[in-house]
């Protein structure tokens, strides 16, 4: 089995509920460019849509090793924030702050944009954010965000246990936040949308695997099963598996997360859901769990950690269960209808690994759990980067991905920060 790029034990829950579509031709002949794009998430479709802009006579290729809607891009919680989230919130450094808001603020209407010109549903809607705290640590985190929100000058409203339990139909939380900057979204459609505004000209192939990079005859040589790839300029947006094609080794590790979905509850029992029709909710915590009341009356939960490969769905199912039914008890004869697992790429430190590693070879990878508006703003200034514009400092702004020790260090440094943390934040997960 190779690694080079992610095997999912099961299908996205969230594709699984779109009709099928006919994914793009994969890479089948010797193709040179002058941009390759590796990787067709939000970094790599941002990538390209700049790239285009700056360069209209460039010949670019992007390539994914799965389909769009079916890889990681259509497998996250939806919750598309236009403000750092609560763990990445600094009140001390608010001027840095207020500038990555308004990069990501940015990023997030190009996102709309996209989205109200695709002829796809993707639900997106302004839907804003709850974050809710359940013990001490999350009060802790709660208390830092509502600092930097007030701080910031960002409008949010704050709820007690009775409030939290009207609004969202649980009293498992004591205290939350409420703020209006964050769009909820169906993730599969919403990739599907913004792959569907890609340029014409821009050449796109699924079920293409880069298995190898190198460089060869002065250009960038990448290996795919079907056919080699050249190209004067490489763009890695493929998150921690860029690893995996000799770059950030050092600094990503690849952990997995979960999410699962109900069917549509009935009307009777959605009514103990809470008075607001749909919601989103956060953890304050690192190890909590983000829950969504959808739309269509499904419920979503998302929680648990796996390092470097994926926990067995059975497993998995259980446990997202267990976590649903603490939070909702009212549903415990709910079955869990749909189960997936994503990879994230993980760093130390908090920030991507971002530029020009190499000449000609850049790359912008290491989401860190919440990369949909920011891959959309990294991909974009890396394609401003590698044709010599002066954009926004990514690193500066957003911080580094620090060195890590090598395996077995590294796992045993995880899973012991992980238990440690676990214990801290035992009443959010
Ligand atoms: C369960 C879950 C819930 C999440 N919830 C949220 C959320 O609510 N909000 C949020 O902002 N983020 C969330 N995330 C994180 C979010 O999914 C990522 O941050 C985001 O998708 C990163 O975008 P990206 O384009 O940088 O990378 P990715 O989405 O990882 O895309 C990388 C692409 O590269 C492709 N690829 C990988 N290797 C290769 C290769 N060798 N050759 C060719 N192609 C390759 C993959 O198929 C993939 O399509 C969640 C993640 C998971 C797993």
């Amino acid at each position: 089995m190779t690694k080079s790029y992610p095997h999912y034990l099961q299908v996205s829950g969230w594709n699984a509920l779109l009709p099928p579509r006919q994914a793009k031709q994969s890479l089948v002949s010797d193709l040179e460019v002058d941009v390759a794009i590796i990787g067709a998430g939000y970094t790599g479709l941002a990538a390209a849509k700049r790239w285009r802009e700056l360069a209209p006579d460039d010949e670019i290729a992007v390539i994914d090793a799965s389909e769009i809607g079916e890889g990681t891009p259509g497998r996250h919680s939806g919750f598309l924030l236009e403000i750092a989230l609560a763990n990445d919130a600094r009140p001390a450094q608010m001027q840095r702050m207020t500038r990555c808001n308004e990069l990501l603020a940015q990023a997030m209407s190009t996102i709309v944009r996209d989205v109200e010109d695709a002829a796809i549903d993707t639900g997106l809607q302004r839907s804003g954010v709850y974050r809710a705290a359940a013990g001490p640590a999350g009060a802790r985190a709660l208390a830092q965000y509502r600092v930097f929100l007030q701080a910031a000058g960002l409008p949010f409203e704050e709820l007690d246990r009775k409030a939290m339990q009207q609004n969202l139909g649980s009293s498992f939380y004591k205290e939350g936040i409420y703020s209006p900057h964050c769009y909820l979204v169906q993730p599969a459609a919403l990739i599907r949308a913004l792959a569907q505004k890609l340029p014409a000209d821009i050449q796109l192939y699924e079920n293409t695997p880069a298995t190898r990079l190198r460089k060869s005859g002065g250009r960038w040589l990448i290996e795919t099963p079907g056919a080699a790839l050249r190209a004067k300029n490489v763009i890695l947006a493929n998150n921690a598996f860029s690893k995996h094609l000799g770059v950030g080794k050092s600094r990503l590790v690849t952990i997995y997360t979960y999410a699962g979905l109900t069917r549509p509850i009935d009307k009777e029992l959605g009514d103990s859901l809470g008075s607001d029709s749909s919601w989103g909710i956060l953890p304050t915590h690192r190890l909590g769990s983000t829950l969504r009341k959808m739309p269509d009356g499904r419920m979503l939960v998302r929680s648990f950690y796996g390092y470097e490969k994926e926990t067995p769905t059975a497993l998995v199912s259980k446990q997202l269960k267990k976590n649903l039914c603490t939070r909702f008890p009212q549903l415990k004869a709910q079955e869990l209808d749909k189960v997936w697992g994503g990879a994230i790429g993980f760093t130390l430190g908090g920030g991507s690994l971002w530029g020009e590693v190499k000449p000609g070879l850049f790359v912008s990878s290491g989401c860190n759990g919440g990369g949909v508006v920011k891959g959309t703003l990294f991909g974009a200034c890396l394609a401003e980067l590698a044709n010599g514009k002066q954009g926004a400092d990514i690193p500066a702004l957003f911080g580094h991905a620090n060195w890590m020790p090598p395996d077995p260090l590294r796992s045993i440094g995880f899973h012991l920060t992980s238990a440690l943390e676990r214990f801290r934040g035992r009443a959010e997960i």
